[in-house]
C-alpha cells in the first residue's frame, strides 16, 4: 500500500527515507489519526467538522510536504472529505458494523481506494500544513522533487539511492 524512498547523505553519511501511502495496515494509522483529529492536533476547524458533520473521511496517505526554504515532512495528507451520499454511505458503513464492530467504520473508511473516495465523496476541506521554521504554507512534493531531497542533518541535497516497495 506505498512506495518508499531511501537517500544516504554524501556529506555527513545520515540515512534517511519518506515513505508515501497508507503502509501494512492502513485502518490502525487511520484510527489513530481520527484520534489525533478529535483532540485538534489539526486545529479546531478539524475538529469540528469532524465532530458535526456525519462519516467525514479523510485522506490517510503519507505524502512529503516541502516548503521553499527547503524544509520537508513526511507526514499523513489529512483533507476532509464529505459523502456525496450521505444515506448510502451510513448504510455501507452500518454492513461494515455488522462484520466486525465499531472498528467496522474505520475498516470501511481506511480502505477505499482513491478512486472509490473519489466517487463516493468530495473534498470538503484542504489542511494547510504550516512550515514550522518559516512559517509558510508547504505543498505537496511532486515526483520529480522527490529525486532529490536535503538532509535532515546537514542540509546537504541528496539524489534518492534506494528505491523500495512496501506492497
Ligand atoms: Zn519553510
Ligand atoms: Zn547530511
Amino acid at each position: 500500500m506505498g512506495t518508499g524512498y531511501g537517500f544516504i547523505c554524501t556529506r555527513c553519511k545520515k540515512k534517511y527515507r519518506v515513505s508515501f501511502g497508507s503502509g501494512f495496515c492502513p485502518e490502525l494509522g487511520y484510527e489513530e489519526a481520527i484520534k489525533d483529529i478529535r483532540l485538534g492536533k489539526y486545529g479546531g476547524d478539524w475538529k469540528v467538522l469532524y465532530e458535526y458533520i456525519p462519516n467525514l473521511v479523510m485522506d490517510p496517505d503519507y505524502t512529503v510536504y516541502i516548503c521553499e526554504c527547503g524544509h520537508w515532512e513526511n507526514e499523513m495528507d489529512v483533507t476532509l472529505y464529505a459523502p456525496n451520499n450521505p444515506v448510502d454511505i451510513q448504510m455501507r458503513i452500518d454492513k461494515e458494523c455488522e462484520k466486525y464492530g465499531d472498528e467496522g467504520k474505520y475498516f470501511y473508511e481506511a480502505w477505499l481506494s482513491a478512486e472509490e473516495r473519489n466517487e463516493q465523496y468530495h473534498i470538503l476541506r484542504e489542511y494547510n500544513r504550516i512550515c514550522p521554521k518559516c512559517r509558510s504554507i508547504m505543498k505537496k512534493i511532486s515526483y520529480e522533487e522527490v529525486e532529490w531531497l536535503s538532509c535532515p542533518e546537514c542540509g546537504e541535497i541528496n539524489r534518492r539511492s534506494i528505491f523500495t516497495l512496501s506492497d
